[in-house]
């Protein structure tokens, strides 16, 4: 499978006819649990001897198809389907975590990730030290002995940023760190961190990757390539009380990360995915190619045109040419900059509460990355949470409007956009 091209990865990796009855398409396998072959067989699973189905929580065959499958298109070792973006991000750093570790992450996040990350992480006695996306020096300056782990988005929600992921993994790695980077803006078909030296990448399936608004879903992906030894890792590289004092990362190799996701992570905490949502993601998956380089081409062409419009200040998208973060477009994603972008309204709040209530085709909702345009003021609603300075660091102050671009005709969605900001 290793040496097939994207595009054939995206249909093929993970799966096959099914065993049992030929089914060309992935079965959705909506059971719950699996009948062992006998005693001696049901021991060596839970003894982690032999890997195979025990109960849904932890592994279900059409699951185990999206996780083959993304593990695959970001060229990494494995990886964990989840019932969420969000879950995927708690067990990506359970894993790692103890009480008063300290994750260094940018500010520059999803406003969910910034809430989940300040406040219900802190309910774990997990920390958090921001740095600035836009400035690699700056993760330095914020690591200190108790990190366990550098978080970043490739492409950042909702500024438009392209992040250094080469340069960030560096000063990660000289702290004895695995860089996170959540690729959910970027995916695997425009910017596949591993090779820019990630060792784990997560993903809000829900958005591009399943890629038709229909599905809650996230994965999480493993390189494969760090060193736990160290002692900073326990639960991957000592004596693990509930599997018989085993020593995973001794045990798995390469393998251990995804694994102590599943048997201690999904284990213990439970945001098992169901089936069919497993279903409705590989499905997206297979025309992820063609979805997303329609999404960026349309997406460009919408730039280019608010740009010259004059109730727009300014249009925050790494795919123009005078954008901050162009050079960076060119190096890590030259296909395209993704279709979630921001721009400013001269009239500020008002103006962009009005904008979203006189669009038509566009659907004002909090999502991304659906087939549907999509819209949305920042500071009325998914950052409404957060105080004002806050807001305006991660890119959603009271003028900033941002956009999902989607899979319509680009004309529909220009005139749209033209008659809203007419009204
Ligand atoms: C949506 C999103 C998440 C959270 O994912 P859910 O599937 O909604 O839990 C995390 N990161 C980014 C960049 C997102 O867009």
């Amino acid at each position: 499978m290793a040496d097939y091209g994207f595009d054939t990865l995206a249909i093929h990796a993970g799966a096959q006819p099914d065993p049992a009855t030929g089914a060309r398409a992935t079965p959705i396998y909506q059971t719950t649990s699996f009948v062992f072959e006998d005693a001696d067989h049901a021991a060596a699973l839970f003894n982690l001897q032999v890997f195979g189905n025990i109960y849904s929580r932890i592994m279900n065959p059409t699951n185990a198809v999206l996780e083959e499958r993304v593990a695959a298109l970001e060229g990494g070792r494995s990886g964990l389907a989840v019932a969420s973006g969000h879950a995927a991000q708690l067990i990506a750093l359970h894993t790692l975590m103890q009480p008063g570790a300290e994750i260094v992450a940018a500010r520059q996040l999803y406003g969910g990730s910034i809430n989940q990350f300040s406040q219900g992480f802190a309910k774990f006695d997990w920390h958090v030290k921001w740095a600035d996306g836009r400035d690699p020096e700056s993760f330095r300056g914020a690591l200190s002995d108790k990190t366990r782990a550098v978080f970043i988005e490739s492409i950042a929600n909702p500024g438009g940023i392209v992040t250094d992921i080469e340069a960030i993994a560096a000063i990660a790695h000289s702290a004895g760190v695995p860089l996170i980077v959540d690729s959910t803006f970027a995916t695997p078909y425009l910017i596949r961190p591993i090779e820019w030296g990630a060792d784990i990448v997560v993903h809000s399936a829900t958005k591009f990757l399943g890629g038709h608004g229909n599905s809650i879903c996230g994965v999480i992906v493993d390189s494969g390539k760090f060193n736990w030894g160290g002692g900073k890792f326990p639960s991957l590289s000592e004596p693990c009380p509930s599997y018989h004092g085993m020593r995973l990362w001794e045990t798995f190799g390469d393998l251990a990360y995804a694994i102590a996701c599943r048997v201690l992570g999904l284990r213990d905490l439970g945001p098992a995915l169901s089936p069919m949502n497993a279903f409705l993601v590989i499905q997206g998956i297979e025309t992820l190619p063609l979805r997303m380089q329609r999404h960026c081409d349309n997406a460009l062409a919408v730039a280019h045109w608010l740009k010259r419009h004059p109730k727009v200040a300014w249009v925050n998208y790494a795919g123009l040419e005078d954008d901050a973060c162009y050079g960076l477009h060119r190096t890590y994603c030259p296909k395209g900059a993704g279709s979630v972008f921001t721009f400013g309204l001269t009239g500020g709040y008002d103006a962009g509460v009005k904008l979203v209530n006189s669009v038509t085709l566009f659907s004002h909702l909090a999502n991304v990355g659906d087939v549907r345009s999509l819209i949305i003021h920042p500071a009325s609603t998914t950052h409404r949470q957060l105080e004002p300075e806050q807001r305006a660091l991660a890119g959603a102050g009271d003028d900033v409007v941002r956009l999902s671009i989607g899979l319509e005709t680009v004309d529909d969605i220009i005139a749209d956009l033209d008659q809203a900001l007419a009204a």
